[in-house]
């Protein structure tokens, strides 16, 4: 607790009030060079993106693929997790973003097949820009037809409310986009959003899959969410599979997609086209023989 660390080191005298400072110092000082960092990471092509595929239950062929950003700074690779929230209080994401979308929709386009890619989007975007103007840019530069862009929005995040945003989202879908609610079930109000916007699949939050099969109330919620999500005709993608036994489980409830280490951890774009033009090959075989 932080006011009474201050009171404490207050009532115990300057000294240990100097150390309680230069402590706070140290982790401002840390965000302050993340931040100086992140906004040379552009220019100094420090990003980069991961790809990571969906696997269809159904057609059983890797049916999207997750760009997910990157950040090699120094002598590490630094987590979205970690530089993400930065990039937004800033403002960065703005820029960032567009980069992400602009990289995502090129890679795609040069994908054997036809699966089609998924970008996250930080409600930020929707602020700071005319997105659809942006995402007709990115989708017209990378000739990459709209029907293959997926678009993430996290739920937890300040959505609905919010006129601009919701235009915008009906605006991107009528072009064909197809709009995907992240992170299920993580925010305050999944539901109340599933009822303001027409979203086209539901990312259910890898957090329920982690315990999924040693509790059951994780259970029931999978397998009602997977009902909500068949009976609003939108598609399920369960997040963070990585055991057989939690595929066969959430294959058994019926959602339509899983992503997770299981089959794929994210992957450099090489070995993604590698996986693709490996899965296009044995699927022209199966088509061949059978
Ligand atoms: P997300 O969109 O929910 O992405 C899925 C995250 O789960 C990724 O983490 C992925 O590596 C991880 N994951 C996938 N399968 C498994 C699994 O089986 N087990 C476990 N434990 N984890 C798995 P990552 O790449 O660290 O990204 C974290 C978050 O950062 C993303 O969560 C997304 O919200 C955000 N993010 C990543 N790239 C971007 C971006 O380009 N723009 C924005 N705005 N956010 C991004
Ligand atoms: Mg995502
Ligand atoms: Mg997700
Ligand atoms: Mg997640």
């Amino acid at each position: 607790n932080a006011d009474l660390a201050l009171y404490k080191a207050k009532s115990e005298g300057r000294s240990n009030y100097h150390f309680f400072e230069s402590g706070m110092d140290a982790a401002l000082q840390q965000r302050r060079t993340i931040e100086a960092g992140l906004r040379l990471a552009l220019q100094r092509e420090e990003l980069r993106l991961v790809y990571q595929p969906l696997l269809g239950l159904e057609e059983n062929r890797v049916i999207c693929v997750e760009a997910l950003l990157r950040w090699d700074h120094e002598d590490r690779t630094v987590s979205p997790a970690e530089f993400i929230p930065i990039a937004e209080e800033t403002g960065l994401i703005v820029s960032i973003g567009e980069w992400v979308l602009r990289e995502a929709t090129k890679a795609a386009a040069k994908w054997p097949g036809d699966v089609r890619v998924a970008v996250n989007l930080s409600p930020i975007q929707f602020k700071n820009r005319d997105l659809v103007a942006l995402v007709k840019s990115a989708l017209t530069d990378a000739r990459l037809p709209a029907s293959r862009l997926e678009l993430e929005i996290t739920e937890s995040l300040l959505l609905a409310e919010n006129d601009t945003t919701l235009t915008a989202l009906h605006e991107l879908r009528s072009m064909g986009v197809r709009i995907s609610m992240d992170d299920f079930g993580t925010g305050y109000s999944s539901l109340s959003y599933l009822r303001s916007f027409p979203f086209d699949k539901i990312k259910i939050d890898r957090s329920f899959m982690a315990d999924l099969t040693d509790r059951t109330d994780s259970q029931a919620i999978m397998e009602a969410v997977i009902g909500l999500g068949r009976s609003l005709g939108m598609s399920t993608t369960a997040e963070g599979v990585e055991t057989e036994e939690q595929l066969a489980m959430v294959r058994a409830q019926g959602a339509t997609e899983v992503q997770g280490f299981l089959f794929s951890p994210p992957l450099p774009p090489a070995a993604l086209v590698n996986l693709l033009r490996a899965e296009n090959k044995q699927g022209a075989e199966r088509k061949k023989a059978g």
